[in-house]
């Protein structure tokens, strides 16, 4: 039996074996998160980062210290992990297919290129709506300037969004015309861009799915994220004005575009929900997100250890949510007096009933860097809310 066939089968449960290693391509906090879930089940965690102060690399069994596309760290990698998986959405396919040919890789360069490109996700959104009718803002691809001349005004006012390595709303401009959308264009360099009409947006929500290498699937409660100056401000479970129909809906195209892939591991769909009650799907994340944070203080799996009992080929979790929950995403601002920096008053934010604060073991705070969450639980959402209000108080935030 060749090396490789040996790691496809199944894992016998950790703690009984020679403690089994899982990589990941990526440093941040997701890295870190999946990595206290996956030792706190029993395994090994080897991180590729080649910031050696990351905060997953802080935690980690072992960091490989080199860029992502290092040959010989993947290598590395390749060779003591049983599985290896991504914690941010722009590792090259190039080192997910080269991994690859060495280990299990969940989820696999093919899910993850979908999701790494505006105009293939929107493609792939677009037939899987034929069947759930859940589908994507009208859009249309821009490839060269000649194509502007294309966009009615059905279109516009727009956004035009990056096809690739568009995060927390950068690479991203509204226009009004289509002289607009040519300045735009050449301010981006003239690379491959998707105009999506403006959509009158009620609120936002995401839905997590987990799915096994044996196919079966795990959907979590449908989260209400709130945005500022496009970042995640926060995330309500359940989100006060989710109906139940949206939320079956948009639970349903999760489970479906989950299934299409044949993806193995976390995925995040996101959708809006606009002002006449209709669902439009608009981008996934191939990997945990920050929507689901919710998860480690909320529901009795939470994403990251999804994403290591996918990885090892062991059932999936129950992604059922044991309580209402809030999250708030910590930026560096609350470190900010005026131009002072000081040590926010995590004392009193922990006095809160429900209070769970997670920091991600970052040196520096900066203005608009995400630093860590809180998530306040609570016997029911009104509970979770008021401690948030609280603690937006103490952190000197604005609700
Ligand atoms: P992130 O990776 O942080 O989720 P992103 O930069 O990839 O963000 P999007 O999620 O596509 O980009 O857009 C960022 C925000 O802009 C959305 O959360 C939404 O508030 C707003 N937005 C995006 N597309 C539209 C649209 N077609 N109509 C109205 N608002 C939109
Ligand atoms: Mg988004």
């Amino acid at each position: 039996m060749t090396q490789q066939s040996l790691k496809k089968q199944p894992f016998a449960i950790p703690s009984t074996t020679p403690a089994t290693w899982l990589g990941v391509m990526g440093g941040g906090q997701l890295g870190r998160m999946f990595a206290h879930a996956a030792q706190s089940m029993g395994f090994k965690v080897a991180v590729l980062e080649a910031d050696a102060d990351c905060p997953a690399g802080q935690v980690a069994d072992r960091l490989l210290a080199a860029p992502y596309d290092d040959a010989k760290a993947l290598a590395e990698l390749g060779a003591l992990c049983a599985a290896v998986t991504t914690e941010f959405e722009n590792v090259s396919a190039q080192s997910l297919a080269a991994l690859a040919g060495q280990t299990f890789v969940a989820p696999a360069a093919s899910g993850v290129s979908i999701a790494q490109d505006r105009t293939a996700e929107k493609a792939f959104f677009t037939e899987c709506g034929s069947r759930s009718g859940v589908l994507p803002a009208p859009h249309l691809v821009i490839n060269a300037e000649a194509d502007i001349a294309a966009i009615g005004d059905d279109l516009l006012p727009g956004i035009l969004k990056t096809a690739r390595m568009g995060y927390d709303g950068k690479g991203q401009v509204r226009v009004r015309t289509q002289d607009e959308v040519r300045a735009a264009f050449k301010d981006m360099q003239g690379v491959t861009c998707v105009l999506e009409k403006m959509l009158p947006l009620a609120y936002e929500v995401s839905v997590l799915v987990a799915r096994g290498d044996d196919g079966q699937a795990v959907v979590y409660p449908i989260a209400e994220n709130v945005h500022r100056d496009g970042i995640l401000f926060t995330t309500t479970v359940p989100g006060p004005n989710i109906k139940p129909e949206a939320a079956e809906r948009a639970q349903q195209a999760a489970l479906q575009i989950i299934g299409a892939m044949q993806y193995v591991g976390v995925l995040c769909i996101e959708f809006f929900v606009l002002q006449d009650g209709e669902l439009v799907v608009n981008e996934m994340a191939p990997r945990p997100h920050n929507s689901g944070h919710y998860t480690i203080d909320a529901c009795v799996a939470s994403q990251f250890e999804q994403q290591a009992r996918a990885m090892a080929r062991l059932p999936l979790g129950d992604a059922r949510q044991h309580s209402p929950a809030v999250m708030l995403n910590i930026l560096g601002d609350v470190w900010y007096d005026g131009e002072t920096l000081r040590e926010p008053a995590w004392e009193k934010v922990l006095a809160l009933p429900g209070a769970h604060l997670h920091l991600y073991g970052k040196a520096e705070a900066r203005r608009g860097r995400k630093m860590g969450h809180v998530t306040f639980t609570g016997a029911t959402i009104e509970d979770a809310q008021r401690q948030l209000a609280a603690a937006c108080a103490i952190l000197g935030i604005t609700l």
